[in-house]
């Protein structure tokens, strides 16, 4: 069974709570059978007149003293059964967070938002339902059905046990169809729900574009359509689950008329005495649950094993860079050069990089410039080793990139994206995201390197500000200053800056640049950008067009050249003084 498989693991750490918990619930099965005996008895004992006050006494007390018991064994196998699945619930939650920690970028295009939402939300709570409801089931059909069993025969009558079974597998029958049908109507219904879901977060994000474009009513409308679909299934569920009940109620009804029936005539014929009669009719009544149970217990299973399946099909997606099996340890990162280096996403049918080849001494700065989706980017991230490389192409000190150990390579880089990414924290959390034990001077000397101070004042709590989701409070300068602050917290040996000036002004711009050239003395950068201002002071540009280098140099030797770079610096230089900055 692949779901003990699995899972065993989890079932091996925690047998012992696991045994008890088994343990108890069977003895609780065992101890319901004496109070039908005793009512039984003590019937008898009246029948025939021999009842007397002490026993009568006795057997209260018994029956009393045995409620008591049962209620502690239950409450003590209830909560150890079910916080071992809260556990479990937990561990794979936890284990789920840290397997995406590692992945990388194409491992998000292979897999959406929605589905790892469900894989840790819906996925792990049916295991953990398995590991739980699932065995307390599964316990109950086993012991229970053959505790009452034994004793229906031992005790009272096969024959009576046997007629007043004769329905009993209809009503497993009925819990297997009805079963069934809840299940695919529960997963039309899960899948409607999940399918809102998406459309509600792409309303709420997408409100502002949706508002800007007049599409309120549109939008009102198909999400108007999606709940609709989903009250509709989410009815088939509830249809056929009202099912259920009357139709137990009418099997066991059967099994309770034969029991009287044919149960009142062995009475009458010597066979059972009355009150075995009574006791019969009280255990047939304890079957009913057991058989319900199995029907659950297999719903369970069926739902556990498919969400086992799937979130072994997530764990076992390895992240597509991963560590050399020997690593070799790179003190301090000097010169970085890229040999004829190529690059083509996953999946994709051009290159997106061709053929570069650049050599970058210990604190140079090199700008990289050229038309949207010339392949800035792309070159930056080669240096983040999201993707795999080529192997020999990207070497930093003289060794190549891949030899070197990825969480080294990552804790040298401060990188600023393209699409700033905040977390819904204070600001300050934000900042100090890489350093959060740094002290209240760091931070303020990253925000003043970052030419954020003046911003602070204006904000509502200064740093506690809570940016909101993904930053929605700040403008798009802030916001990319922010993350600059973020990158210079660490104070790293290789800063990536992905055209992170491009919504600040011009004399916001070459304040921070200037902040950057005075602090980051001796320390390496990249700059990628649109605006050419931002490169001039660098050690080395290079202009890329579709994804190979086109022109290189110091801005005075690309000025000189007059390509694209010149035509370019003039136009720019042109607009911005036309626009008197
Ligand atoms: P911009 O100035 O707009 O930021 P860029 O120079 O940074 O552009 P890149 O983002 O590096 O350009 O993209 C270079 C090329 O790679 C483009 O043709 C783009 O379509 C492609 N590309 C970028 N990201 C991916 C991806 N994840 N999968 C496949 N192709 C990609
Ligand atoms: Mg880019």
């Amino acid at each position: 069974m692949s779901f003990i498989g699995r899972l065993s693991w989890f079932f091996q750490q925690q047998w012992g709570k696991y045994a008890l918990a088994i343990i108890l619930m069977a003895t609780v099965n065992i101890l319901g059978i004496i109070p039908p005996k005793m009512i039984g008895n003590v019937i008898d004992q009246i029948r025939i007149g021999g009842l007397s006050a002490e026993t009568l006494r006795n057997n209260v007390l018994l029956l009393v003293g045995l409620a008591v018991l049962i209620y502690i064994m239950v409450y003590i196998w209830v909560t150890t059964l079910f916080g071992n699945s809260i556990l479990l619930e937990k561990l794979l939650r936890g284990r789920l967070l840290q397997h995406l920690t590692r992945m990388s970028p194409s491992f998000f295009q292979r897999n959406s938002t929605g589905e790892l939402m469900a894989l840790a939300t819906n996925d792990v709570l049916a295991v953990s339902q398995t590991a739980g409801y699932g065995v307390m089931t599964l316990v109950n059909t086993l012991v229970g059905t053959a505790v009452v069993l034994i004793t229906m025969v031992s005790l009272i009558s096969y024959k009576l046990m046997l007629a007043a079974l004769i329905p009993m597998p209809f009503l497993a029958l009925v819990i297997s169809v009805l079963g069934k049908k809840t299940r695919k109507h529960f997963i039309a219904a899960q899948t409607a729900f999940g399918k809102m879901n998406d459309q509600a977060l792409e309303s709420i994000s997408g409100m502002r574009v949706i508002r800007s474009y007049v599409q309120e009513e549109q939008d009102i409308a198909a999400f108007d359509q999606v709940t609709k679909d989903v009250m509709n299934k989410n009815r088939k569920v509830a249809a056929v689950n009202a099912l259920f009940h009357p139709s137990i109620a009418l099997i066991v009804g059967l099994s309770y008329a034969i029991g009287i029936g044919y149960g009142a005539y062995m009475v009458f014929h010597n066979q059972i005495s009355l009150g075995q009669l009574i006791s019969f009719n009280i255990y047939l009544g304890m079957l009913i649950w057991p058989m319900i149970a199995f029907g659950e217990f297999i719903n369970i299973l069926q739902r556990g094993n498919a969400s086992v399946d799937r979130l072994t099909k997530g764990f076992q997606q390895q992240a597509d860079v991963q560590d050399a099996e020997m690593t070799i340890t790179v003190e301090v990162p000097g010169q970085i050069t890229m040999d004829r280096l190529s690059f083509r996403y996953p999946g994709a049918v051009h290159d997106s990089l061709r053929d570069i080849s650049l050599q970058l001494g210990r604190g140079q700065t090199l700008g990289i410039v050229g038309r949207t989706g010339s392949g800035k980017s792309t070159l930056l991230k080669q240096l983040l080793r999201q993707y795999p490389v080529e192997p020999n192409r990207l070497f930093i000190s003289q060794v190549p990139v891949e030899q070197i150990g990825l969480s080294q390579v990552r804790g040298w880089i401060g990188y600023v994206p393209q699409e700033h990414l905040l977390l819904s924290k204070s600001i300050r959390d934000n900042i100090a995201l890489g350093l959060p034990e740094a002290s209240e001077e760091a931070v303020w000397k990253a925000i003043e390197m970052a030419s954020f101070t003046k911003d602070i004042d204006h904000l509502p709590d200064g740093l506690e500000t809570i940016v909101g989701e993904n930053g929605v409070m700040l403008s798009g300068g802030q916001k990319q200053r922010v993350s600059i602050a973020r990158a210079l917290m660490t104070d790293p040996e290789i800063l990536i800056l992905d055209d992170s000036l491009s919504a600040v002004d011009a004399r916001t711009e070459s304040a921070i640049l200037a902040n950057l050239r005075r602090e980051r003395l001796g320390k390496t950068t990249f700059i990628a950008t649109h605006r050419l201002s931002a490169v001039v002071h660098a050690d080395w540009i290079l202009v890329l067009d579709e994804g190979t280098i086109v022109e290189e140099g110091t801005h005075e030797q690309l000025m000189l050249l007059g390509g694209w770079y010149k035509e370019q610096f003039d136009r720019q230089q042109m607009e911005a003084s036309l626009n008197g900055v």
